[in-house]
């Protein structure tokens, strides 16, 4: 995969974002053929398990970036792909999350090749964007503006207390709601780090 074509693409897509007119994002995603063809991704298969053999504990490397992924639960992406994106799958289980925020991969699956990018995921995926109107915390919808529009006033942030205390009380939902199909906390703190910097 091309970064410099997913950088662009990238800086595009915020473009976008910031003026929330989910056409012209759509226009700009169908200029990107590979994001769309998935079967791009199955034809490569065989080429990737020959990758995951040799590697050895390279086996869940995300296959554009080649960092570390993380293995989600089948809700995850059962939640957060889109109706198009679902329409080829059978089951949702066995999919990784690719966090590199310099990589265009957001899921992928090594059994059998499958590769899902941005515009395959219903929400603006925190770690691959950097409009500040994305949300942070998916499940009690705090966004990298509010977070910062509050330090700026305040010069801190209640939402990782009031993150902390909903989810003690059972009230979150990360497994459906965030596409890292995890806790958001580490990502909220890093955000309100920056913002205070
Ligand atoms: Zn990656």
């Amino acid at each position: 995969m091309g970064i410099g074509h997913w950088n662009r693409w990238r800086k595009n897509a915020q473009a976008a974002c910031h003026e929330a007119r989910p056409q012209r994002l759509r226009k700009q995603l169908d200029s990107v053929p590979r994001y769309r063809a998935h079967t791009v991704a199955m034809d490569e298969t065989s080429q990737t398990g020959q990758v995951d053999k040799a590697a050895g504990k390279m086996k869940f490397a995300c296959p554009t970036c080649g960092h570390s992924s993380r293995a989600i639960k089948a809700i995850t992406a059962r939640s957060l792909l889109t109706e198009a994106a679902r329409a080829h799958l059978t089951n949702y289980d066995g999919f990784r999350f690719c966090p590199t925020d310099s990589c265009p991969l957001v899921y992928f699956r090594p059994e059998d090749g499958l590769r899902f990018g941005a515009d395959s995921v219903r929400v603006t995926v925190f770690q691959k964007s950097e409009c500040q109107d994305r949300l942070v915390c998916y499940c009690f919808d705090h966004s990298v503006l509010s977070i910062n529009q509050e330090v700026k006033r305040d010069g801190s942030s209640s939402a990782i207390e009031s993150i902390t205390e909903k989810c003690r009380n059972g009230e979150d939902r990360c497994p459906e709601t965030n596409p890292q199909g995890s806790c958001c906390l580490g990502n909220v703190r890093a955000v309100v780090k920056a913002a205070q910097e």
